[in-house]
Formats: structure tokens, sequence, C-alpha cells
């Protein structure tokens, strides 16, 4: 942050008293963008509340306001034109271990929840790609790992604490609001404020990682669900050259009686001897043990560690859903555009997830495989070739991930989750003058 945006932040908490008693003083805001740069937030207000009531008088003294997390999106989700509010400081965690749950304050990152429940015996079913990502944030937009049984991060929420528009504090429950919580976890911050999350838990467990390089696409046309069943979780990399996948990275469980071995081929792709990045060329410091040396599952689920920059740094991020039947024929499609995509892209990466019934999931009731793009951070040019994509996914009704890249239009957004109206309807029950409304829901929920 520059000086100006600081002083004009540090402004926005010392004019109003009240505003000024949550600030934590000294501390500066966070960066006024998101954590690629791509994206500058539109307001320097960001309130930073030590506990819930100064959560629920920070709601109800704004007439706009939305939730930030960890600042992984990269579009303007997280984003308000007059006032966000992070949840930093809400980092308490309870694990119950009767329940089989643990309850997280909503500035927990996936980072230091793993440590803590590992450490008393216990794990979630998965991670995504890097652990820098709060709870919270993750959840409202559908985050998801890999793996064929596994579903999306937001499927293991059990519960949620929630501010809502009035500053009143609900809790819902997966047991005690059946109908209306699978339409409150993937909310997209717009349902309120939430200030706690309770998550499933299982006994913590072991995974052994490996990379086999250059596995044929062709094997997937009739062996997509045994190679994505070929470990726990799954990715397949490509930059859509030579029919490919330059790396296949295989995550297995360790469990007892159960060979976990990796053979030195996978339908013809060969096992690593060396630990790699997912893309060439860069070096794989930061990327979690391979090789098949056995470690805590969360060393092991996520691709990057908690201590490194994730992936590439400066990039962009898209990513559409298909369903996992039709997986093979998408990939044919969007290989058509090669000539296109491959000078704007660092990789590709196919992942799979099971079937949810949360109403604003992607794989709301679908078993899915996605298509991820990690672009360069070259916008006028991702901006071309989207809607190029878009348009050879659209026969298998592509659903875009909530919290990355995507030109299509509301009204086709409306076709494809198809609890939209659903959703709105939440939407107005818990915010009825439309405060967590930002200009991403304006168009994305409520445009076309
Ligand atoms: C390098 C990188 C790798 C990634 N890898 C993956 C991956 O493997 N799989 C995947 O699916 N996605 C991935 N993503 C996308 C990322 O998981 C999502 O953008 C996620 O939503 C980011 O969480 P966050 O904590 O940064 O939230 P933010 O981006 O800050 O916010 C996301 C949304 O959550 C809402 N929100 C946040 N906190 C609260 C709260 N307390 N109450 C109500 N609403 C709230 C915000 O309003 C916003 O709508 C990746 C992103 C990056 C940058």
């Amino acid at each position: 942050m520059d000086k100006r945006q600081f002083l004009k932040t540090s402004g926005a908490f010392l004019t109003g008293t009240l505003l000024s008693r949550f600030s934590s003083g000294e501390q500066p805001a966070a960066p006024r963008t998101n954590w690629s740069g791509n994206y500058t937030y539109s307001t320097d207000r960001l309130h930073l509340p030590k506990t819930v009531e100064e959560v629920q008088q920070v709601v109800k003294s704004c007439n706009k306001l939305k939730a930030l997390g960890a600042r992984h999106s990269f579009n303007g989700i997280a984003d308000s034109t007059e006032n966000q509010i992070s949840l930093k400081n809400l980092d308490q965690m309870a694990l119950d271990p009767k329940s089989r749950t643990v309850a997280v304050g909503a500035g927990v990152t996936y980072g230091q929840l793993a440590p803590y429940i590992d450490g008393q015996g216990f794990a979630v079913h998965n991670l995504a790609s890097l652990p820098h990502i709060s709870v919270a944030g993750a959840c409202a937009t559908g985050t998801h790992g890999s793996g064929n049984k596994n579903g999306n991060l937001s499927t293991a929420v059990s519960a949620m604490e929630i501010v809502t528009a009035d500053g009143e504090v609900v809790v819902l429950s997966r047991e005690r609001d059946g109908e209306r919580f699978p339409g409150a976890v993937v909310a997209l911050g717009g349902l309120g404020v939430v200030t706690k999350v309770t998550l499933d838990v299982q006994p913590t467990f072991q995974v052994r990682q490996a990379v086999y390089e250059n596995l044929s696409l062709a094997h997937l046309e009739t062996h997509l669900d045994e190679i994505f069943a070929s470990g726990y979780s799954v990715s397949l990399f490509t930059d859509w050259q030579n029919h490919q996948a330059t790396q296949v990275w295989i995550k297995r469980r360790v469990e007892p009686g159960i060979s976990s071995d990796f053979a030195p081929e996978f339908f013809g792709a060969k096992l690593a001897t060396t630990k790699l990045h997912p893309l060439a060329g860069h070096s794989a410091e930061n990327c979690t043990e391979q090789l098949g040396i056995p470690g805590p599952w969360y060393e092991r689920l996520p691709h990057f560690r908690m201590n490194f920059t994730p992936s590439s740094g400066a990039e962009l991020q898209s990513e559409f859903f298909v369903a996992r039947d039709k997986g093979y024929e998408a990939i044919l499609a969007v290989e058509q555009l090669r000539d296109q995509v491959t000078p704007h892209l660092f990789i590709t990466e196919l992942r799979t997830i099971a079937a949810d019934d949360l109403w604003m999931s992607p794989c709301y009731q679908r078993p899915s495989m996605t298509i991820h793009f990690t672009w360069k951070p070259e916008w006028p040019a991702v901006k071309q070739v989207l809607p190029m994509i878009e348009a050879k996914l659209a026969p298998f009704n592509a659903r875009p991930h909530w919290a990355k890249l995507f030109t299509m239009p509301p009204s086709r957004l409306k076709q494809l989750y198809w609890k939209m109206p659903d959703y709105q309807a939440l939407l107005s029950h818990y915010d009825p003058r439309g405060k967590f409304r930002n200009e991403f829901l304006n168009t994305n929920i409520y445009g076309g």
C-alpha cells in the first residue's frame, strides 16, 4: 500500500469514533489489491473488528459492506465501493473430538487450521492447491481440490455463524436448517458476514505424492475415471500441446493393507525421479513433497507449501466445471483453441470433484471435471480468449468458478446455476436492502 492509501485508510478509521474503536490503531490496513494484483479494490475503508460484537456494530453502521477473506479471488467478488470488513483477527479454533467437528473464526486460513487439528489427530477431507486461503472465503466460493470422491471444501461445512444485515447473529446448521442451509454455504459473501464456520473432521491420515511425466490425453477417452481414480486426489497438467498431460500428480492415502506404491509407468507416462513444479523451468522448492515420500495430509494435498509463494505469483486464473462423463469431449473442444490459448497460458490443470447439493456450488448435483487455466498476467489477451473457451464449452454447460475470471453473461449463468432463484430469495430474506450486494453480485446474480 502506498502512503496516500495508508493515510486515507487510517483517516477512514479515525474520523468516526465508532469505526476507530474497531481499528487496531497502529496496524495498517491490508493492501488494497487482491493477491494477484490484477484487481484493485474500490474502497480504502477496511474494518478490522476483533470480536463478534464489533462485527455487529460495523454491520449496523454501514449501508454497504463486503467481507474480505485472504484476497485470493481474481475478480471483484469481495469488492465494495464503500466498506470492506476483514475478519482476520477472529482466529480462534476449537476442536470437538466427540462430534468430530472443528469450529474456526472466519479469519482462520487452512494453513493455520491444518497443523492445529493434525496435532490432535484429525484432518479435513481435502484442501485446495494452496493453504493460504481463509476457510470462510474458500467455502463462500465453492473452492475445491481434486478427487473423484471428494466434494469441494464447502461440503465439510456443518454450521455457520453469520452477522446478517440487521446486525443480528444467526446460526445456520446442516442438521437444523436442512432446507436453507445448502443455499447459505456457498453464498458468495451475499448473505452476511460469516464470523464462525464449523467443519467436519476425520482421523488424520498420511499421503504419498508422486508425479508422472507425459501422459497421452488419448487415454482419457476410455480411462478418464480410472486415471482420476488412481489416487485420493489426482491432477493432470497440460499446456495443450501434443495432446498430452505434461505432468500427472497423484496423491495416495497411506492405508494399512492397501498398497500406495507408484509403478514406474502409468498409462505410458514415466514416474518422475526429481521433484517438479507444474510450470516447466520453475523451481520445485515451493511445491509440496513428491517422490512417494509419506507425510501428513496437509503437507501433500495442496500443491504448494505454506511458507512459499504458491503457483507463479504474477498470474490470472479461470476455471470451468463440466460433467465428468463429458470430460474428454470438453478437453477436445478446448484443444481446438490451443493456438489462441497457449501463448497466454502458464498451465492448465484438470481435476475432478464429487457432486454436492449446495445451490451455488459449480458441482451442484453433477460429478465434475474442471478445466483450469493459469494465465500469464495479460488480461487484454485473456479477455479475448475467454469468450472463445466459453463458446466451445457451452454444449457441456460448463459452469465458471465464481472466484476466477470469466466473461459469460448473467443470462447464461442463470441457466447454469439452476438454484439461482432460490439463492436470490434467500439473499432477500437475510439482506432485504442489499447491504452485502456489490457490483459482482449486481451483475452476475441480479443482472441480465
Ligand atoms: C494461487 C491461487 C491458487 C488457487 N487455487 C485454488 C484451488 O486449488 N481451487 C479452487 O477452487 N480455487 C483456488 N483458488 C481460488 C481461491 O480458492 C478462491 O478465490 C477463494 O475464494 C479465496 O479465498 P479468500 O480467503 O482469499 O477469500 P476472498 O478472495 O477474499 O473472498 C472470496 C469471497 O468470500 C467472501 N468472504 C470472505 N470472507 C467472508 C466472511 N467472513 N463472511 C462472508 N463472506 C466472506 C468474500 O466476500 C468473497 O465473496 C486459488 C487462488 C489463487 C490466488
